[in-house]
Formats: structure tokens, sequence, C-alpha cells
């Protein structure tokens, strides 16, 4: 078994025992199963799979920081992370149109802001796969 625990500003969004999971990493995509090496390595935005029980848990996460301990803990602080279930298509579809409004200006946007709208496209984008995603699986 791996404790797998999921940390935002906004309080645990996840917590339970599980047999695997998949986590997107700013190397690739993960999957960890118990026993795996510990690692400290970046989040990227994307879709969490944890397996339990033969069910699957989708999560949607934002950028943040991994890290696996040698006990088979894994933590994630992430800045955002919602369940499939959880997540409004509408508000995601229209945070992401309006992010890439502001990504028309690129030549006038500073690196910084490039950066961070780049970001927040990621994140909306996170969202909106997992949550269909889901619900073609159901
Ligand atoms: P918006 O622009 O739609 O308000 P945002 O992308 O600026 O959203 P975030 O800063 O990413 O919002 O997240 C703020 C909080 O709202 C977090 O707790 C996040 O989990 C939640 N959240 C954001 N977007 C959604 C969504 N589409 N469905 C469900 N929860 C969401």
């Amino acid at each position: 078994m791996i404790t797998f625990k999921i940390v935002t500003p906004n309080g645990v969004t996840y917590e339970d025992d599980i047999e695997k999971v998949t986590i997107p990493t700013g190397d690739g995509e993960i999957t960890v199963l118990e026993g795996h090496v510990p690692l400290v390595s970046t989040l990227s935005a994307g879709e969490i799979l944890v397996h339990k029980n033969g069910q699957i848990v989708h999560l949607a996460v934002s950028t943040g920081i991994l890290e696996i301990r040698p006990n088979s803990e894994v933590y994630l602080l992430a800045d955002t992370s919602e369940r499939a279930e959880d997540i409004d298509v509408g508000r995601a579809e229209a945070a992401k149109a309006r992010a890439e409004e502001l990504m028309k200006q690129k030549d006038a946007l500073a690196d910084v802001d490039f950066a961070r709208i780049q970001a927040m496209i990621e994140r909306e984008t996170a969202r909106i796969g997992v949550s269909k995603r889901y619900r073609d699986v159901k």
C-alpha cells in the first residue's frame, strides 16, 4: 500500500491508502507503486489517477512539488487540485478563453506574465481534459 496525500493552500484534497498512482511530473508521467525509490520532483498541470480496490479516482492537478518518501509515502504539494466530479467545466472553459485572449497580446507581455498566462491555460486545459475523460469512462 501507498500512503497518498494531496495538499493545497485550501487544505487536503485527497488522503488515502492506495495501491498505485499516476502523476504528471516535470519529467513526464510516472506511476508509483509500493516500494518506489525516494524522489523529489516538480508537478505539472495534468491528471492524477489513483488506483484502489479496482476503482480509479480521477483528479486534476496544477503545478507544485512531489515527494516520495522511503516508506511508500507520497505527498503532492499543489497550487490547486480537484476531483473530476467536482470540476465545473464551464468555469474552466471561460477561464481558459480569458487566458487565451490575454495571450493574444503576447508581444506586449513581459516574460513573467507570458509564463503566468501559459500556466493558467495549462491548468484550465487539465481541468477540462480530466472532467471530459472522467465523464467518458463513467
Ligand atoms: P477562475 O478564473 O475560474 O475563478 P482560477 O483558475 O483563477 O479560476 P484557481 O486559482 O486555479 O482558479 O483556483 C481557485 C480555487 O477554485 C481552487 O480551490 C480550485 O480548486 C478551484 N477551482 C478553480 N477552477 C475550478 C473549476 N473549473 N471547477 C472546480 N473548482 C475550480
